[in-house]
């Protein structure tokens, strides 16, 4: 008899990841499938992180020193409040690790983020989605008479991947009021730096004992590829999160690159400033092509296609475009990454003969 691999692992839903760029008439090829920055490199970001190239021979700093103090700086919170990760979504694997397993639940709002699901089965615990409002928001209300005995973790999610509108934030404070203490509050905020809406919530401003924020330089910060992720967090979780993740997770280079990062706010956040509007402008044009576009406070638009989204992706794709559809019911629909802007230009073109 082979090995047994424990159930929780051995049916685990693969992640699908967005599809690479489609080569389109006359070579045109834009990848707007997974929620990237379509910016390249600061040459400042990149020099730090070729200086540590020269060190590779060396194991990087286990406790992401520089980046902790440059991270508890901007946040003005304690540096035993943070625990940075492999990307955000490998913070979250070992938030879930460290507070939930085999017969207890995760409450996560649906649709959201895909990684929620695989992240909650390999914990052993049983995730229990509740769908999202009218609006493609969440449903506060909906999420709470979720909560059971066997409630371990709720997921907050905001700006919503992939839908796009935010949580109020008076009513996200009056929630966490409402859960009780022994439950976990996760707000991830991936695309935080993209909210423009006045009430957003602020996660940052909820943090407490059972309340965190899952931040990422993924998107604002344009380091997809370097995978470098962090919660903030009340120091008992925060610590718990250390101590559940592999050490030296975090390569050298994407350590420099993040430090770099935050020392180019400004420049970086200019660019998100670009990206806000480029977002609006698609969002609006969408519209007026009698298309159902939720709000998005985000780097992407949901397209509420329904059961012409497999049709539709390959109309985008065809044009050189690829989206990133989710073709389940009862919420199918495309997202749509907010990319350069002869790219978004293109996306509107085919939006406008879609069939
Ligand atoms: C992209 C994304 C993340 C961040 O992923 P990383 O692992 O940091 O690259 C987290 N949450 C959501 C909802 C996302 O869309």
């Amino acid at each position: 008899m082979p090995p047994q691999i424990r159930s929780a692992i051995a049916s685990v839903p693969p992640y699908r990841p967005g599809k690479p760029a489609p080569s389109g008439p006359g070579g045109v090829s834009f990848k707007l499938s997974s929620n990237e920055n379509p910016y390249p490199p600061l040459p400042g970001v990149l020099a730090a992180t070729q200086a540590a190239c020269e060190r590779m021979n060396r194991y990087p700093d286990m406790a992401n020193s520089e980046l902790i103090v440059a991270l508890a700086d901007k946040h003005q919170v304690g540096e035993d409040q943070l625990a940075i990760g492999t990307g955000s979504v490998a913070v979250l694997y070992n938030l879930l690790q460290a507070l939930a397993g085999e017969g207890d639940e995760v409450v996560y709002p649906w649709r959201s983020f895909e990684a929620y699901p695989i992240a909650v089965q390999l914990t052993g615990a049983r995730s229990v989605q509740v769908p999202n409002g009218p609006d493609a928001g969440h449903d506060l209300e909906a999420l709470r008479r979720a909560v059971t005995p066997a409630t371990k973790v709720i997921m907050v999610c905001t700006p919503n991947n992939p839908t796009g509108p935010i949580v109020d934030h008076d009513r996200l404070a009056a929630f966490i009021d409402d859960v009780p203490d022994h439950i976990m509050i996760v707000i991830d905020e991936a695309y935080v730096e993209f909210g423009t809406a006045p009430n957003r919530a602020r996660g940052l401003e909820l943090i407490g004992p059972n309340v965190a924020s899952l931040r990422t330089f993924s998107k604002a910060y344009g380091l997809a590829g370097f995978r470098v992720g962090y919660c903030v967090a009340d120091p008992a979780i925060a610590g718990a999160v250390r101590a559940a993740s592999a050490p030296f997770g975090v390569s050298l280079p994407a350590q420099a690159a993040a430090v770099a990062s935050l020392a180019a706010e400004d420049e970086l956040l200019h660019r998100v400033q670009e990206l806000i509007k480029e977002r609006d402008t698609l969002a609006d044009g969408l519209r007026q092509l009698g298309l159902t576009v939720p709000d998005s406070q985000s780097n992407f638009v949901w397209l509420a296609a329904g059961d012409r989204t497999a049709d539709w992706a390959q109309q985008f794709t065809a044009a050189g475009l690829m989206v990133r559809p989710f073709v389940d019911a009862p919420d199918a629909g495309l997202r749509i990454t907010v990319g350069e802007p002869e790219a978004n230009r293109l996306v509107l073109r085919t939006a406008a003969e879609l069939v």
